[in-house]
C-alpha cells in the first residue's frame, strides 16, 4: 500500500499539496507535525501534516517529502479548525493563514535569510559539527540562505540542523528587531547637599513652618529613609505624605530637595504575584455579577464601561475565576495599547502566570511562548497579546477578553488573511466552548448592535471608579474666534487660559492633533502648484525636524525645496497643520515647560514609545502633544487638561465610518483627562460646533450617535446593517487595471444587481506606481454569505482566465472596514 501526507504549505495555494511517505512515516507522523518538503524546481518549504492517507493525486506524480521536523505535533486539532474557518469566511487560503499563525522561526524556507545572533555569546563546544559549519560560515558571511546551507553541508535535508542553532539561539532570521529590554528611568529625590548640616537643617525646618505640605513632604522623606535606608522613590514620597506631585516640584524647584533618576531594569521582574487584586466597588461588583449571569445565556458579553470605570479590574476578576477552573485566557488588546503599564499591572496580581506575545519581540521568546502554551504550562495559563496571539496553540481557553473591541487596528488589512481579530476570537472561543468578554468605553457600532439584536449580552458601568466626574467637555468655535481675532496660531484663547491655568498648578496638558509632521502639504503661493510624490497620488507632507518632504504611503523623501517646482517662485507656503507645528507653537506660548510630542515619527525608534509614556508618568513632561496614539487605554494620573485641536478634519475624513470614529477618539481622549479626584476639562475646537457628532462627544452620549449613526447605516445600506466584501484591483498599467475593473463589476453587477458599486478610484488612486480600482459588493442581511462568496469565487476564476487580466493583481476583502 502507499501512503501520502496533504500538507498546508506558507503560499496562497488554492489546494493542499499531496507528497508521498513511507510506511514507517505514515505510522510516525500525526497532523499538525511539520515537514520540509519539495517544491517547483528548487524551493523548499516547511509545511504542516494535514491529512495521511493513500490516495495517490490524480494529477501529478507526488513527491517524497524531505524530512520529519517534529516529534510531535506544534499544531493541534482546534487551531487548524480555526485556520480553516479564516481561509473560508477571509476567503484566502490555508497558506495565508499558515503564514500568519506561526511564528517565522517554525516556517523555515527556502527564502529564509539566516544571520548570526550577535547579541548572544555561544559556546561554540556546545554546538555538533554540522551546526559549528553553518556557525562557522556565518562569522565569514553576513547572511546565508537555505541553499547556501546546503551547499555548506553538502546535504539536502538542513531545516534540523538550523531549527537546532535557533533553539540555542546561536542564529536569528532577518527581518527580526529585539526589543524586548525595556530600561526604565526611575525618579528618586533626596535632599539637597545644602541642609546636610544640623544647623542647615533646623533653619530650614522652621522655615517651612509656614508652608505645612512642604514640610510633611520633608519630613515623610526622612522616615522613607530611615526605614527603608534606599534611595526614595518620588512616587512613594507622594502617597506616603499624601502630597500633589506639584508640591515635590516646587520644593526641587527651590532647591530643597534635588531628583535624580535610577534606571529599573524591567526585565528583572521577580516573577511573583505580589499584590491581591482588588476589590471591587458596587458599581463593577454589579458588573461582574451581570456580566457572569450573562454568561449563562450568551457566550458573548459586551461590556460597556465609561473610561476610568476600572473595567480592568473586573477583568482581573474573571481571569481569576478561569484560572481556578484551570483554564487559560487570552486577553487581547490593540498593538499600541500593550504597554507596559498594563503589563505590569497582571503581573502584580498573576506573577509568571502572564506571558506577553507582541511582534516586537524575537522569534526565540515567540517560540517560548508558543511552546509554553502547546505544554499548557504554569507560565501561560494568561497570554496578554495583541492580535496574532490567538493564533498561539490553546489547548483549554476559557476565557477571551477583548479590550478596546472597537480599535481598528483589530483588523489587519496587508496581507492576508485579512481577518478581524474581535470576530475570530468569538470563533475561537467558540471551538473552545469559551466565553467572550468584549470591553470599551465607545463600543463599535456592530458589537452594540449585536447586544441590541440580543445576540450578545450587555452589560454597562456608567460611573468612573472613585465616583470621580466625567471630565467637564467645551467646545471652541475657531471661526468665531478667529473673526474675533482670538487665535495665537492654532490656540484659541479659551486653550490657552485653560492651559495656563493647569500648568500653574501643576498639572499634565494633552494636546491632541490628527495629523503627524509639521504641516501637511506645501502650496506654491504664487501657482499653487503642490509637490507630489512620484509613486503616489498624493502630496508630500512638510516635516520640519529634517527639513524634508516625505510621502506616508510609500515612504519617498525629499528635501524641503527653496523654490517651486512648477514657476520657481520662492514663496512656499505650508497648509494645514500637524503635530509637529503645534509642538513648535506650544513651546513658543508656554517657554517655561515641558513639552514633548508622540507620534509615529517620535515613537519610531527602540522603546520610543514607552520613553515618553514613562517621562510623562513621571511628570518630567508637562505638555504632551500627540496622535491617536495617545487615545489607548493609557492612565495617566496627572492630566487635569486635554483638548482636541481641530476637530474637522476627524469629521471630514471620506470613509462611512468617520463619524462614530471619531466620537470614538474624541471619547477616548477626553477619557485621559482626570482620572483621579480633580475633575477634568476637555475643550474642542473646531469650525463646526453645531455638528451632530460634537453635541454628542460633549454630553458623553453613546445612544445617541449610536442611533443616529444606525439610521444612516440603514438609509445608505452600510454595516452593520449591510455586509460588505470589496475587491481591489492593481496594476500598474492603468488602462489594464480599469478594463479589467469594469469587466469584473458588470460580471458581478449580472448576479448581484444593484448591490454593486464601482469601479471607483479610491482618494489614492496611484501608490508605489500601481494603479487601484475598488469594486464593493454589499450584502443584505437575508442574502446567504455563503451563496454571496461562492458566486465570487467562480467569477473570480472567470476573470482569471482571461489571458489579458492575469498580471492583474486582485485582492479581496471581506469586512473591509
Ligand atoms: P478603565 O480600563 O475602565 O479605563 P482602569 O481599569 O484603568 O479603567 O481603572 C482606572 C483606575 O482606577 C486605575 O488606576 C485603577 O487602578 C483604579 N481602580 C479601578 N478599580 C479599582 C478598585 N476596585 N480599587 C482600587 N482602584 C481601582
Ligand atoms: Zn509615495
Ligand atoms: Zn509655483
Amino acid at each position: 500500500m502507499q501512503y501520502f501526507v496533504d500538507v498546508i504549505i506558507p503560499i496562497p495555494l488554492q489546494k493542499l499539496f499531496t507528497y508521498s511517505i513511507t510506511k514507517s512515516e505514515a505510522d510516525f507522523l500525526k497532523i499538525g507535525m511539520r515537514v520540509s518538503v519539495p517544491f517547483g524546481k528548487s524551493k523548499i518549504y516547511t509545511g504542516i501534516v494535514y491529512n495521511i492517507h493513500n490516495e495517490a493525486p490524480t494529477v501529478y506524480e507526488a513527491k517524497e517529502i524531505h524530512q520529519i521536523l517534529d516529534d510531535s505535533p506544534i499544531v493541534n486539532q482546534k487551531q487548524l479548525q480555526l485556520w480553516h474557518w479564516i481561509a473560508d469566511y477571509y476567503m484566502c487560503t490555508l497558506g495565508d493563514v499558515m503564514r500568519a499563525a506561526l511564528p517565522s522561526a517554525f516556517i523555515l524556507e527556502s527564502e529564509t535569510i539566516i544571520s548570526k545572533n550577535n547579541i548572544k555569546e555561544i559556546n561554540e563546544s556546545t554546538l555538533k559539527d554540522d551546526e559549528f559549519l553553518v556557525y562557522e560560515a556565518l562569522q565569514h558571511q553576513s547572511s546565508l540562505k537555505i541553499h547556501d546551507i546546503v551547499n555548506i553541508l553538502d546535504k539536502k535535508n538542513v531545516l534540523p540542523v538550523i531549527n537546532r542553532l535557533l533553539e540555542k539561539n546561536a542564529i536569528q532570521l532577518d527581518e527580526e528587531v529585539y526589543e524586548k529590554y525595556i530600561p526604565k528611568l526611575v525618579r528618586y529625590v533626596k535632599l539637597h547637599n545644602n541642609f546636610s548640616s544640623e544647623a542647615a537643617l533646623h533653619k530650614l525646618l522652621d522655615d517651612l513652618n509656614r508652608a505645612p505640605k512642604q514640610r510633611q513632604v520633608i519630613m515623610t522623606l526622612f522616615s522613607i529613609s530611615a526605614k527603608t535606608k534606599k534611595p526614595v522613590k518620588v512616587s512613594d514620597l507622594t502617597t506616603e505624605s499624601d502630597a500633589s506631585p506639584a508640591i515635590v516640584k516646587s520644593l526641587i524647584d527651590k532647591g530643597i530637595l534635588e531628583e535624580y533618576h535610577i534606571q529599573m531594569d524591567r526585565i528583572q521582574y521577580s516573577g511573583e504575584a505580589n499584590e491581591d487584586s482588588k476589590d471591587l466597588n458596587d458599581y463593577q461588583a454589579i458588573a461582574l455579577k451581570e456580566i457572569k449571569e450573562s454568561f449563562a445565556t450568551h457566550n458573548i458579553t459586551l461590556l460597556h464601561g465609561v473610561t476610568s470605570s476600572g473595567k480592568t479590574e473586573v477583568y482581573v476578576k474573571l481571569i481569576e475565576d478561569a484560572l481556578q477552573k484551570g483554564k487559560q485566557v487570552l486577553y487581547l488588546l490593540p498593538e499600541i495599547a500593550l504597554t507596559t503599564q498594563l503589563i505590569t499591572r497582571l503581573q502584580n496580581y498573576f506573577g509568571e502566570q502572564v506571558s506577553v506575545f507582541h511582534s516586537r519581540y524575537s522569534t526565540h521568546e515567540r517560540v517560548e511562548v508558543w511552546n509554553n502554551v502547546l505544554k499548557n504550562a504554569a507560565k501561560a495559563q494568561i497570554v496578554l497579546g495583541a492580535r496574532s496571539s490567538m493564533f498561539l496553540p490553546f489547548n483549554d481557553l476559557g476565557l477571551i477578553i477583548v479590550d478596546e473591541e472597537h480599535e481598528q487596528s483589530f483588523k489587519q488589512f496587508d496581507p492576508a488573511p485579512r481577518y478581524h481579530a474581535r470576530d475570530t476570537a468569538v470563533v475561537l472561543a467558540n471551538i473552545h466552548r469559551a466565553k467572550t468578554l468584549l470591553g470599551s468605553a465607545t463600543p463599535s457600532l456592530e458589537s452594540y448592535y449585536n447586544a441590541q439584536q440580543n445576540k450578545y449580552g450587555l452589560v454597562e458601568i456608567s460611573q468612573r471608579y472613585n465616583n470621580v466626574l466625567m471630565p467637564d467637555i467645551e467646545l471652541v468655535d475657531i471661526k468665531d474666534k478667529h473673526k474675533r481675532k482670538l487665535m495665537k496660531g492654532h490656540f484659541s484663547d479659551r486653550l490657552i487660559e485653560e492651559m495656563a491655568d493647569a500648568l500653574k498648578n501643576g498639572q499634565q496638558v494633552i494636546l491632541f492633533q490628527n495629523r503627524r509632521g509639521f504641516s501637511p502639504i506645501v502650496e506654491c503661493n504664487t501657482c499653487g502648484h503642490a509637490p507630489q510624490c512620484p509613486n503616489c497620488d498624493v502630496s508630500l507632507t512638510y516635516h520640519q525636524y529634517r527639513d524634508q518632504l516625505r510621502c506616508h504611503y510609500c515612504g519617498y523623501v525629499m528635501a524641503m525645496l527653496k523654490s517651486c517646482m512648477a514657476c520657481g517662485s520662492s514663496e512656499l507656503d505650508s497648509k494645514g497643520f500637524g503635530t509637529e507645528q503645534i509642538e513648535e507653537e506650544v513651546k513658543a506660548l508656554f517657554p517655561d515647560y515641558k513639552v514633548a510630542r508622540m507620534d509615529l515619527d517620535t515613537t519610531r525608534g527602540k522603546y520610543g514609545y514607552e520613553k515618553i509614556i514613562t517621562a510623562f508618568e513621571q511628570l518630567e513632561v508637562d505638555i504632551l502633544v500627540g496622535t491617536q496614539m495617545l487615545t489607548k487605554g493609557l492612565d495617566f494620573r496627572n492630566v487635569k487638561l486635554v483638548a482636541v485641536m481641530n476637530a474637522d478634519n476627524l469629521l471630514n475624513f471620506p470613509d462611512f465610518r468617520a463619524h462614530e470614529r471619531s466620537f470614538q477618539l474624541m471619547l477616548q481622549v477626553s477619557g485621559r483627562a482626570g482620572r483621579t479626584d480633580v475633575r477634568g476639562k476637555v475643550l474642542i475646537q473646531t469650525y463646526n460646533p453645531y455638528h451632530a457628532i460634537l453635541q454628542q462627544v460633549s454630553n458623553t452620549d453613546y445612544i445617541g450617535m449610536f442611533n443616529e449613526q444606525m439610521n444612516e447605516r440603514y438609509n445608505f445600506k452600510y454595516p452593520p446593517v449591510y455586509k460588505q466584501i470589496k475587491i481591489t484591483l492593481k496594476h500598474k498599467d492603468y488602462t489594464k487595471v480599469d478594463t479589467a475593473a469594469i469587466w469584473l463589476a458588470k460580471s458581478l453587477r449580472q448576479v448581484f444587481e444593484e448591490h454593486v458599486l464601482g469601479p471607483e478610484s479610491p482618494p489614492i488612486s496611484r501608490i508605489r506606481n500601481q494603479f487601484y480600482k475598488n469594486i464593493l459588493v454589499k450584502i443584505p442581511k437575508k442574502q446567504s454569505l455563503l451563496k454571496t462568496k461562492e458566486a465570487i469565487i467562480k467569477i473570480n476564476n472567470s476573470f482569471l482566465s482571461i489571458k489579458d487580466f492575469r498580471s492583474v493583481k486582485l485582492i479581496i476583502n471581506v469586512d473591509n472596514f
